[in-house]
């Protein structure tokens, strides 16, 4: 990747840079000088690809779902990121960074997480390597995410609900950044997503960036080319997003669609369409789009989704949706519900609601027969049971 990579300062054009408090100076400028060197070491790539080989279960299959594809009229591959160890994509970028915490001699892991997925994946890398691990989640979340919050426990860690806010991940990002300030010298802080100060976002990106490489492979053998016609993916934070495009931001040809979630309409005022919605600020210590009120105040999110409830985005993903290297469509709660069961009922695959807003594009767009489509699904749907019952229960 060239041209849309991030610069020596750590800019995606206009977007990104590290605005941190002065007390995290050192600890941001350790990793910054440090991840590069680190990620492309080979001791590093054999215990990370190792790891992600026994441990993971990767390669994730890229399966053809052909009823699917019947009813929308092209070739839809599903990149099963959720049969992944704990479920999700997360998994792949926190192995990664338990190494470098690791190799870095600190010994207290604290982390951020919104449906759950990231610090149960935080908390399973912990005990793996025998770390003290903190994860901070908002209030709300804590209640709609019970069983993640319960394996969470079981692993080990200490779950701190966040109280401050509309009590999500947001709020749960601010918690976490505060305690990395106290406690910068022992403590790693682990971001689940391609968010946060420079190098986080770059760092994350080349962490998920396995599922395009293992893409390329895997269309290579089943359909003899490397490039899909389009690569559908949700956003969050934009970490299963950034994996999914990475190494096919070059080839233009490829079409990329991201889905961000509507909530209840992107004008309803209750929404976390920040591709959308947002204007140009800075949070959680990066300049991007951020979804703010005319005085510049954080404007709270909605999303049934807890994954994807946050009023920012990744600056790699603000840059490449003003140039125009991306279509952003903005799917409904509604809208990932009825695409959550279709395919459950199609293809017998529950997905994670995230997961489900990238299915709602398939309703918004028309594809040609000999289209082929590539998208990832990027978790499973068993911590969104209770969701799922409960919209059933009402429809
Ligand atoms: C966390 C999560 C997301 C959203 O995060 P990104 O960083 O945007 O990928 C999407 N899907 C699932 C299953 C998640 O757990």
């Amino acid at each position: 990747m060239q041209k849309y990579n991030v610069d020596q300062k750590g800019f995606y054009g206009e977007f990104g840079g590290a605005y941190i408090p002065e007390i995290l100076y050192d600890n941001v400028e350790e990793l910054k000088k440090n991840y590069l060197q680190f990620l492309e070491s080979p001791d590093f790539k054999k215990e990370y690809y190792d790891l992600l080989k026994d441990y993971v279960g990767r390669p994730s299959p890229l399966y053809l779902a052909k009823r699917l594809s019947k009813k929308y009229g092209c070739k839809i591959y599903l990149k099963r990121e959720d049969l992944n160890h704990t479920g999700a994509h997360k998994i792949n970028n926190t192995i990664g960074q338990i190494l470098l915490a690791k190799k870095m001699g600190k010994t207290r892991i604290i982390a951020e997480t919104g449906a759950g997925q990231h610090g149960v994946a935080t908390a399973t890398v912990c005990a793996l390597m025998n770390m003290e691990c903190i994860v901070y989640m908002g209030a709300t979340d804590v209640e709609r995410q019970r069983l993640n919050v319960e394996k969470m426990h079981m692993l080990g860690a200490t779950v701190v609900p966040v109280e401050s806010g509309n009590k999500t991940l947001k709020d749960a990002t601010n918690e976490a950044i505060r305690d990395w300030c106290s406690n910068p010298s022992n403590t790693y802080y682990i971001i689940g997503s391609t968010v946060g100060p420079h190098p986080y976002p770059d760092m994350v990106a080349r962490l998920q960036s396995v599922i395009s490489e293992e893409i390329k492979k895997q269309l290579l053998e089943k359909e003899g080319r490397e490039a899909p016609d389009y690569l559908i993916a949700c956003i969050g934070g934009g970490s299963n997003a950034a994996g999914t495009i990475y190494h096919y931001l070059d080839d233009e040809k490829v079409n990329i669609i991201l889905a961000e979630a509507a909530g209840k309409g992107v004008n309803s005022g209750e929404s976390a369409a920040t591709i959308h919605l947002g204007k140009l600020g800075i949070v959680h210590g990066s300049k991007t789009l951020l979804m703010q009120t005319d005085d510049g105040q954080i404007q709270e999110p909605y999303s049934i989704s807890a994954g994807l409830d946050y009023p920012g985005i990744g600056p790699m993903h603000s840059h490449l949706a003003t140039v125009g290297r991306l279509e952003v469509l903005a799917v409904t709660d509604e809208e990932a519900m009825k695409a959550a069961f279709e395919l459950t009922r199609m293809e017998g695959i529950i997905p994670a609601i995230e997961s489900a807003h990238a299915l709602g594009v398939l309703e918004q767009k028309k594809f040609k027969p000999e289209d082929i489509v590539v998208l990832c699904l990027s978790g499973r749907g068993d911590k969104d049971m209770e969701t799922y019952v409960s919209y059933r229960e009402k429809n």
